[in-house]
């Protein structure tokens, strides 16, 4: 039994049943959150993985409930696997929790689509993974759920196991109440937080939506507030607040919470720069774009973030800036989303279509003005494009955090860069990461705005800003996030014993 038990939704591999054989997989699609939530089992600490797997009765492969993970670097690491159906599955994570809950959580929920059956399946899954919880856990164990595919874990988990310390970190946006409460789930699902001990977002503003939501559905008392570390005082930032509850009371428990923004892991960043291959990948990029100043965009195929809007706004750039035609160049990653997620499929068709109309504008001899890639690049080629480019322009309408923004000011920080990034002050990073220049992606016009900026800034102006946010994301790194966030739920449990 573990001391530490993660609940991820997904297994830190990929794997596929292979001949009724477990083949494993490099992750398929980039999660910067899996490297980071093992480093907690490196120092050889004793602990289990929940995640679900696909049971596959057609092949008759016998289900395994437990693997290692990898024993050389987390000895004592097991992954205690929940077994789904493929259409289980696909209906939980792939349609329902998209389909419903991504769009409202985004504050895009005229695109939500919420379904009763669906629902179930939600509940039934979210009983399988507190079962498997209840069943890894020793006595008084901390456990650690992620992420809004659980939420209905926590009422479960409370029901089977009272002793446990449950703590449940948010990793998407979380939403004002006026958006949240059009869930027609809410009451269940904030019911079944409320039996957390803890509960983490990424910044003030995420836990004050949450406290909102929290009012409108159980009568609520405030115990705690705490005026925000200065680096949250971002007045005039969508995101910015100076001051955060840290815990309620709600029918006589006492709840913790917090805002912990996700930090890197700067040693895995080190060393993809310390890589010899790195070097020559920079410098291959910097050579195939001498004439031009980079600007780089790397995200996910997905509305929230912004793309298509940035696409308008980069044409919209060329055509009232004719001077910086040919002397500059977009390079935009965007990784695509799985096949069967059909919803972004007419999104990828209109960015395409946008792709294709700015390169057959503007092109000519020796110039493309936008590199668009639909695919996924290895961490360790990413930072090669971090490091070659002048101006990072991230445009999300709406994220969680955004740990792209932080990997640009990491790699620019390690390898003496003077890069700018422009923000859109709709991530959650914006309210952390001050010496950005924040963006309204909303506005078309503030987009390119900032963008001529950010190329304009003097070497002095831009070197400045990068210490400023080379030292926050150096500071709260990844480790001091996770250690920050266990620090807090260990605190908040002790308080509660020690209320009278
Ligand atoms: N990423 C990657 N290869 C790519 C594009 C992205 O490895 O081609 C990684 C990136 O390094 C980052 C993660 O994907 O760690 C994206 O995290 P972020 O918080 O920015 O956005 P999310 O996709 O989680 O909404």
């Amino acid at each position: 039994k573990s001391d530490l038990v993660m609940v991820y939704h997904r297994l830190p591999y990929e794997e596929t049943i292979e001949d009724g054989h477990l083949v494993r997989r490099r992750p398929a699609s980039p999660n910067g959150i899996i490297p980071t939530l093992l480093s907690f089992f490196g120092d050889g600490k004793k602990g289990s993985w929940i995640a679900w797997a696909i049971k596959d009765p057609k092949k008759g492969a016998s289900f395994v409930t437990h693997t290692e993970v990898d024993t050389k670097k987390y000895p004592r690491l097991v992954a205690a696997r929940v077994p789904l159906t493929k259409n289980d599955v696909d209906i939980f994570y792939k349609r329902f929790s998209k389909e419903a809950f991504w769009p409202t959580l985004h504050t895009f929920w005229e695109r939500a689509r919420f379904r009763e059956e669906d629902w179930l399946v939600f509940l039934k899954v979210n009983r399988l993974f507190a079962e498997r919880t209840a069943a890894e856990s020793a006595e008084g164990a901390v456990v650690w759920l992620h992420d809004y595919n659980l939420w209905m874990v926590p009422a479960y988990l409370r029901e089977l196991r009272p002793d446990l310390k449950i703590a449940f970190f948010h990793h998407t946006y979380f939403p004002s109440a006026d958006v949240f409460n059009v869930l027609p789930w809410r009451r269940e699902i904030v019911g079944s937080l409320l039996q957390c001990d803890y509960i983490g977002f990424h910044i003030p503003r995420q836990v004050e939506n949450f406290v909102d939501v929290a009012r409108g559905v159980a009568p609520l008392k405030v115990l705690e507030t705490h005026a925000c570390a200065p680096r949250y005082l971002t007045y005039g930032c969508a995101v910015g607040l100076d001051e955060v509850t840290t815990a309620i009371e709600v029918h006589g428990r006492r709840i913790g919470l917090g805002a912990h923004p996700v930090g890197l892991d700067v040693d895995r960043v080190r060393q993809a720069l310390n890589d010899p291959k790195t070097a020559g990948r920079i410098a291959a990029l910097r050579n195939q774009f001498a004439d031009t100043r980079i600007i780089l965009s790397v995200e996910r195929l997905d509305y929230t973030k912004g793309t298509l809007e940035k696409l308008v706004a980069f044409e919209k750039l060329l055509e009232t800036h004719p001077e910086l035609q040919g002397t500059i160049s977009l390079i935009n990653v965007c990784v695509p989303a799985a096949k069967e997620m059909t919803i972004y499929r007419t999104l990828q068709n209109q960015i395409e279509q946008a792709a294709g109309r700015i390169n057959g504008r503007f092109s000519r001899v020796g110039w493309t003005p936008l590199q668009f890639f639909f695919r996924a690049i290895p961490f360790e080629e990413l930072v090669a494009y971090y490091a070659a480019a002048d101006v990072m322009w991230i445009t999300p309408l709406r994220d969680g955090l955004n740990l792209v923004a932080k990997e640009f000011v990491a790699v620019q920080g390690l390898t003496n860069g003077s890069g700018v990034l422009v923000l859109s002050e709709f991530a959650g990073a914006a309210a952390e990461l001050h010496g950005a220049v924040l963006t309204n992606p909303h506005d078309p016009h503030d987009l390119v705005e900032k963008c001529v900026y950010a190329l304009a800034m003097s070497q002095v102006e831009a070197e400045a800003r990068l210490r400023g946010l080379f030292d926050v994301v150096q500071h709260n790194d990844v480790h001091r996030w996770g250690q920050d966030f266990l620090d807090s739920v260990e605190e908040s449990c002790a308080a509660r014993t020690a209320a009278p």
